[in-house]
């Protein structure tokens, strides 16, 4: 048997899986919560929404806001907080990239009360400052994991699945 992993890997592993999902060139991003009752409540990663065809509208960072992903794109922690199907209040947020100032205002509202992250690479910009601010002031609680999760998914396919592969 191998090594029980932590509750903290288990969710944080939980959002780098959910990202495997997301269909952003650049980044991708996984969000899982949890009520406190470590029971998983709901999960997510960043994508266009429902109807909103990945062919025909942009994944790009460069050019006019229409011509961008910005414009489109719902956030990790958002389309996990829409996913659930129940209330969040005193839930934790497991995000495997800190939260972004639009997020941020979602989350409070949402009633979660701790975020637990991995990454935080946009910690010099101001989204992520005034993301904290906000965060901080909400009395959010902010826990940064000090290692990193990683997932390697296997799939040995059968014949039938190798046509979708
Ligand atoms: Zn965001």
């Amino acid at each position: 048997m191998g090594r029980i992993i932590t509750w903290d890997e288990y969710f944080m592993g939980l959002a780098h899986l959910s990202a495997m999902r997301s269909k952003d060139p650049n980044t991708q991003v996984g969000a899982c919560i949890v009520d406190q009752d470590k029971k998983v409540v709901s999960i997510g990663y960043n994508g266009f929404p429902r109807g909103v065809d990945d062919k025909k509208f942009p994944w790009g960072r460069e050019g006019g806001f229409m011509d961008t992903k910005y414009a489109y794109v719902v956030h990790a922690e958002v389309n996990a907080i829409l996913n659930s199907p129940r209330s969040l209040k005193d839930c934790i947020l497991y995000v495997s990239l800190f939260p972004c100032n639009e997020c941020a205002k979602a989350i409070i509202q949402s009633g979660i009360r701790k975020i637990v992250y991995e990454s935080d690479k946009y910690a010099d910009t101001e989204g992520v400052k005034v993301s904290k601010r906000m965060l901080t002031a909400a009395g959010v609680e902010l826990v940064q994991l000090d290692y990193k999760v990683k997932l390697d998914l296997e799939v040995e396919p059968s014949e039938e699945h190798k046509k979708i592969c």
